[in-house]
């Protein structure tokens, strides 16, 4: 029977977030990720462990059927694959540096500077688009250290915390543009790899899902139920059911996290009574 090949990154920022979402989806691996490649113990799947870089060819020559790796790589490599669902992890952006004693403009600041790069294709269609003339120094890594040792005027690399500009003494002056993990998958794959790629993408949202929600269940008097149930968006409404106490119910509803704090202070003003709050670990809709 056919296996569905997944790509991922062999060591790296994305290896251990990139297993634990196979896990979360019930994937279980033999081994570690010592090893080129590996199966799954429960689930019809190939797991080859990859450097990120090399996973938009693989994807799209069919070495693989789908990997997991960052946007910028995908943007970066220009291979013909389709980016088939947002990870929720690995965020970054990328951006411009510059020594933290010039002082600067706006882009045209760049104008006929050198800047240093593993990302030169998606530099060259960016300053393209501004008609901005840069020339753009491509390296392999160690980026941030370009300007120090006069190869370079600026920098465009991977940002997060900004703390490895700041050590080399370099600052943030645009951030071009956001990234974070996708699943990518070759465009030819057979019916059979669709469909364990449709289970498997149905396990990812239930995740993705459930970690972006926590599950409240409260207290109230009936009297406030309508208010309580104009705060609550809930999946459909929520659920009121009757307490053993006389004039009073349980009220149970899913709330997204990002308003999970106003809607905690609404509650509060309508005589909610001891709020529950709990983790959703999948949300099947
Ligand atoms: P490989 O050996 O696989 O080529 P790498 O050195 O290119 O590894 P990592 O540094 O492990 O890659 O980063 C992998 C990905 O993690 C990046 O391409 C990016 O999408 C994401 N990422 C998130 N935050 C950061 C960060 N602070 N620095 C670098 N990458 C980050
Ligand atoms: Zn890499």
């Amino acid at each position: 029977m056919d296996k569905l090949k997944i790509a991922i990154q062999k060591s790296g920022r994305l290896s251990e977030k990139s297993l634990q979402l196979l896990s979360e989806c019930g994937i279980k691996i033999s081994n570690g990720n010592r090893k080129l490649k590996t199966e799954a113990k429960n689930f019809p799947m190939e797991i080859l462990f990859l450097r990120d870089d090399d996973i938009p060819q693989y994807v799209e020559n069919g070495v693989a059927d789908i990997g997991i790796l960052g946007e910028n790589e995908v943007w970066e490599k220009e291979k013909d694959v389709d980016e088939i669902e947002k990870l929720g992890f690995g965020n970054c952006r990328l951006s411009l540096a510059i020594p933290k004693d010039e002082v600067y403009t706006d882009l045209d600041y760049f104008n006929g500077k050198r800047i240093a790069t593993s990302y030169p294709k998606i530099l060259k269609k960016y300053f393209g688009v501004k008609g901005i003339d840069v020339k753009i120094e491509e390296l392999g890594g160690s980026v941030e250290i370009a300007t120090g040792i006069g190869l370079a005027d600026g920098i465009f690399d991977i940002v997060s915390t900004g703390s490895t500009l700041l050590m080399n003494g370099l600052k943030e002056v645009e951030a071009i543009i956001k990234s974070e993990a996708v699943l990518i998958a070759n465009k030819n794959i057979n019916e059979t790899k669709q469909q364990l790629l449709d289970r498997l993408l149905f396990r990812i949202r239930a995740y993705k899902r459930g970690i972006g929600s926590k599950y409240i269940v409260m207290n109230a008097p009936n009297k406030s139920i309508p208010k309580i149930c104009s705060i609550l968006p809930g999946m459909k409404s929520p659920s009121v059911l009757p307490l053993a106490e006389e004039g009073w119910s349980s009220v149970h509803s899913v709330v997204q996290e990002d308003q999970f704090w106003d809607v905690i202070d609404a509650l509060k003003d309508v005589e909610a009574q001891g709020i529950l709050v709990m983790n959703i670990e999948k949300m099947i809709l």
